[in-house]
């Protein structure tokens, strides 16, 4: 059993998507401050105070968008960014921001941190590049998927299928090169759903 340190429950479903064999479990609601300065800083604290909490097996995630010519804003304030008004809005509003600018590049970024039930840390980073569409399209996923169009598409995360988005995400590549570099012996348990 993996303990995953979110309330989201996309990312719940997207996980289970993309290890199928790994028995995850959504945790209680922990309020966590998240002061750090980076997604892995982040990813860390979340898995540090999930780990106390339970310990078990964590998986922490902390992941966002960053737009180039934004310096990489929303960055690590993804989440916050949002701040209540609803994605549909919050999208429009980075649409807004950007609307002056040809450069569209972006990309998303995954850390992900995981504590195996006897303290061992092992953590890993996820890219997916891409561009900012000049308009919100499609209601698939969640976030900023309905702006960001993966290089070598020609369509929205929000208009691709979850299987096209689950092969390629940030989140896929994060979790790929975790998994490459945990022991057999965690891989073994964890895939015995233990
Ligand atoms: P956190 O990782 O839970 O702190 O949240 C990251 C923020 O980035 C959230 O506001 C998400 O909506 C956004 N985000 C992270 N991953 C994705 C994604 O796969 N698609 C769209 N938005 C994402």
């Amino acid at each position: 059993m993996i303990i995953l340190g979110t309330s989201n429950l996309n990312k719940l479903k997207e996980y289970q998507k993309i290890v199928p064999s790994f028995d995850f479990k959504l945790m209680d609601k922990m309020d966590i401050i998240e002061n750090g300065y980076s997604f892995m800083e982040n990813a860390t604290i979340k898995a540090n105070a999930v780990y106390e909490k339970y310990h078990e097996t964590v998986l922490c995630d902390d992941s966002g968008l960053e737009i180039l010519a934004l310096k990489g804003f929303p960055g690590i304030y993804s989440s916050r960014f949002e701040s209540g008004r609803g994605f549909k809005k919050t999208c429009e509003d980075l649409l807004d921001k950007l609307k002056d600018y040809q450069d569209r590049r972006a990309r998303f970024v995954c850390c992900v941190v995981m504590i195996d039930k006897y303290g061992d840390k092992y953590s890993a980073i996820g890219y997916l590049n891409g561009t900012i569409a000049y308009e919100y399209l499609g209601d698939n996923g969640f976030g900023y998927d309905p702006i960001f169009i993966p290089d070598g598409y020609n369509k929205t995360l929000g208009q691709l299928d979850e299987e096209t988005k689950n092969k390629i995400s940030h989140r896929y590549l994060a979790m790929t090169n975790l998994i490459n570099k945990l022991p057999q012996r965690i891989l073994r348990r964890l895939n015995n759903n233990d």
